[in-house]
């Protein structure tokens, strides 16, 4: 169902341990939870080769507990919680997979950095002071809404500020090389615009009960 170069991130929040090893055994590795909480609970029940990325808004007193037991976090969405990760990485002897959130949606989450935000952190430079954390991408979400094109416009501005940070060679990035965008109901547009991870949850594991 998609297209070659782009992974799935099955996200399983609010959904057992058992709806997880479902997939598991019908060869899913990936999967993608939003609670810290949640997700310390499911790791320790489950095999060992799940690859697990949060995805959720991380409250930066939660950083410590989550270091280590991922093997990405796609939702950083401020300067601060990335100085942490790398803090608390470095203390725990480990490297951090990262994206950086992106904030283009016009009505949803208020999480992540605007374009420009981010385009002049990488301009400036401001990664180099990390040392445990590998900044691999974005991470993005469209707008809610049934509008197409405004879907499309969303997916198309996350794929260009990536593009832009990516072949700027003065920026000597390795490895940076993640576009994580497109849900249930707005995976297709987002593979057509360049994703290379798409987060889909209900209509893998059906309707989640909040
Ligand atoms: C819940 C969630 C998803 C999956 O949404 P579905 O509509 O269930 O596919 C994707 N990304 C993030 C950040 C989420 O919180």
């Amino acid at each position: 169902m998609l297209p070659e170069g782009v992974r799935l991130c099955a996200v399983s929040k609010f959904h057992p341990a058992s709806a997880i090893r479902e997939a598991y055994d019908a060869g899913q590795r990936i999967f993608g939870e939003s609670r810290v909480q949640e997700i310390l609970e499911k790791i320790p029940q489950l095999p060992s080769d799940i690859v697990w990325h949060f995805i959720g808004h991380l409250q930066t007193n939660k950083v410590k507990q989550i270091v280590g037991k991922v093997a990405m976090i796609e939702s950083v969405d401020s300067e601060r919680l990335l100085s942490l990760i790398d803090a608390e990485s470095r203390k725990a002897g480990v490297q951090t997979n990262i994206l950086m959130q992106l904030h283009v949606a016009k009505e949803e989450t208020k999480f992540g950095f605007l374009p420009e935000e981010l385009l002049s952190f990488f301009k400036e430079k401001r990664f180099e002071s990390l040392t445990n954390t590998h900044i691999c991408g974005v991470m993005g979400m469209a707008s809610n809404t049934d509008d197409e094109d405004r879907i499309r416009k969303d997916f198309a501005e996350i794929a260009s500020v990536f593009r832009e940070i990516s072949e700027d060679t003065a920026l000597g990035l390795r490895g940076f090389d993640v576009v994580s965008m497109g849900m249930s109901h707005d995976w297709p547009i987002a593979v057509e615009e360049g994703a290379t991870i798409v987060r889909i949850g209900s209509s893998i594991f059906g309707d989640r009960n909040y």
